[in-house]
């Protein structure tokens, strides 16, 4: 069961991301939320190509992968799960709970530490905010993420489906949560109590500082509301607030070539 899982990883993964980010572009072209400034075409591209070399520097770097490592963990009766036989129905939804939970306070360290900042502040140098932002990560990011991820894997011992659950949702809510689409006010307060929505995670893409160290949730938004780093609404309002930061803010910017080189710039 569980190297069936392993081997279709892959396919899973790659459907999963080309049928959200398909779906979600066809939503932000019928029901668009702010209006675009920047050819599509311009960030698209570089987005997306920055997408392809993570998935690469991933693949050189590490040669297991989380939901590989969680089917070893089973096999060798590693971790927290898999020492206490604990049951599939209690372990998968708690496994990705506390998953997702670890990329909280990932992401909140990821602005608190100077040096984790640099690579971080890549993602938040977008100028816009759409599907592809939701993908558009530094490499070395990537692998420090995947790094803890190991770590939690093997100390946790999570059944390999929660693993693989957990990482397709993150990746679909990712592109679903940076979305460039208009839902209607109340249906996102309802929503936002069980899923981050756009509205709520670009709050975070504001270029106030205050704005931006808050809504740190990725998936579920229940941390930031029980660790007080929650905010509603801009203050400039959806339509009004500036988005990135305050440096990196011409269209060259954009480029993949200087996204990767940003951490080691300084102006
Ligand atoms: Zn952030
Ligand atoms: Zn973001």
């Amino acid at each position: 069961m569980d190297e069936m899982l392993l081997a279709r990883e892959p396919v899973i993964r790659l459907a999963a991301f080309l049928g959200v980010l398909a779906a979600m572009a066809f939503w932000e072209i019928l029901a668009p939320r702010r209006r675009r400034e920047i050819p599509r075409l311009l960030r698209w591209s570089n987005n997306l190509a920055l997408v392809a070399l993570d998935a690469v520097a991933l693949r050189i770097a590490f040669p297991i992968v989380a939901v590989g490592l969680a089917v070893i963990a089973e096999e060798r009766g590693w971790g927290l799960f898999n020492a206490f036989g604990t049951p599939g129905w209690i372990a998968v939804p708690l496994s990705v709970v506390v998953l997702d939970f670890a990329i909280y306070l990932q992401h909140v360290l990821f602005h608190a530490v100077p040096a984790l900042w640099r690579l971080h502040r890549m993602h938040h140098a977008d100028l816009e905010f759409d599907v592809t932002t939701g993908v558009r990560f530094h490499p070395v990011e990537i692998l420090l993420s995947m790094g803890l991820k190991l770590g939690l894997v093997a100390a946790l011992g999570p059944p390999a489906v929660a693993v693989l659950i957990f990482e397709v949702l993150l990746n679909a809510s990712s592109m679903f949560n940076h979305s460039n689409i208009d839902i209607p006010s109340r249906t996102d307060r309802w929503l936002r109590w069980i899923v981050v929505t756009p509205d709520m995670h670009r709050v975070h893409h504001s270029v106030l500082p205050e704005e931006a160290n808050s809504n740190y949730g990725f998936n579920l938004p229940w941390w930031d509301r029980l660790l007080g780093t929650y905010r509603a609404q801009p203050k400039s309002g959806h339509l009004g607030m500036t988005l990135g930061i305050d440096r990196f803010r011409t269209r060259r910017d954009l480029w993949v070539d200087r996204m990767l080189l940003q951490p080691l710039r300084r102006r």
